[in-house]
């Protein structure tokens, strides 16, 4: 599937069939499903999601959302601790897919390594600044609703936070339907654990004894990796690797563990999983 035909290989999200396509519209003819193609983005959310797809679609599109603010406020070091094990598989010659791309910022390392680049995401407003910024390939679309036929992609990645809020039970059988067979999907959580002692640091330090929640339940912060792992295995997917960042911030004052989290490199497998920050898995279809 190369680019130049990535709207012709455009499927219909909800019933996957192959669009008819004008300059500004995509339409279904098998569910008779119209979307538009706004500022030459294709919009393939489809109009019969649930509520929580349209409360992360509006907060994604949100008109005060800075995403170049907040990547800038994450350590450089954090960045590309969690960019490089899901780049490390992007490698010669791939079609990669990005799932919850924003403005398209893994798109030069991953052509970089010679490979084809389509990102996905629920907000218009930050695939217009990657597309502003020459990003092409870019798709207006949710995880739960992959807009491509079925064994199109050797790769699919989701960086950062952009897997913390889909529906994972409908995502991951999604990514299995689009990756070809021994195809890779790599992609971050955050470690439910982290945030919470993380969250008792913060209280005690400003001294507001409020109980910390453990989990908060609209998101998919992991409590345990081998659940995470047994998942993954009900959709098909052989996790070959968990790798969690050496980082605790709410330790900072403690000498003794920032020499051991100063050491850089990744804690390995379920147990590490349970001390790291942000949690990569990557697992093969
Ligand atoms: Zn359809």
């Amino acid at each position: 599937m190369p680019l130049a035909t990535l709207r012709d290989a455009l499927r219909c999200p909800v019933c996957k069939g192959a669009l008819e396509h004008s300059d500004e519209r995509l339409r279904c003819p098998r569910c008779e499903a119209g979307y538009p193609i706004v500022d030459g983005i294709p919009d393939l959310i489809p109009g019969c999601v649930d509520e929580q797809i349209k409360a992360m679609t509006a907060a994604w599109d949100a008109p005060g959302l800075d995403y170049d603010a907040s990547i800038a406020q994450t350590a450089p070091e954090r960045l590309r601790a969690i960019d490089a094990p899901l780049l490390a598989q992007c490698g010669g010659g791939k079609l990669v897919l990005e799932i919850g791309c924003g403005t398209a910022r893994l798109k030069q390392p991953v052509e970089q390594a010679g490979s084809q680049y389509v990102g996905l995401d629920p907000s218009l407003t930050l695939l217009r600044q990657g597309a502003e910024r020459g990003a092409r390939g870019l798709i207006r679309g949710v995880g739960e609703y992959l807009p491509f036929p079925d064994a199109s992609f050797d790769v699919v990645i989701g960086g950062y936070c952009s897997f913390r809020y889909i529906q994972l039970d409908r995502l991951y059988p999604e990514c299995a339907r689009v990756l070809k067979p021994g195809g890779v999907l790599a992609f971050t959580l955050w470690n439910n654990w982290a945030f919470f002692l993380y969250s008792i640091a913060q209280s005690v330090r400003q001294r507001r004894f409020y109980a910390p929640r453990f989990k908060a339940g609209h998101c998919n912060d992991v409590v345990w990796a081998t659940r995470e792992v047994r998942r993954l295995a009900r959709f098909g997917f052989t996790v070959e690797s968990i790798l969690s960042t050496r980082r605790l911030p709410f330790a900072k004052s403690l000498p003794f563990v920032r020499r051991l989290v100063d050491g850089g490199g990744y804690w390995r497998g379920a147990p590490g999983a349970l001390i790291g920050y942000d949690i990569i898995f990557v697992c093969r279809r």
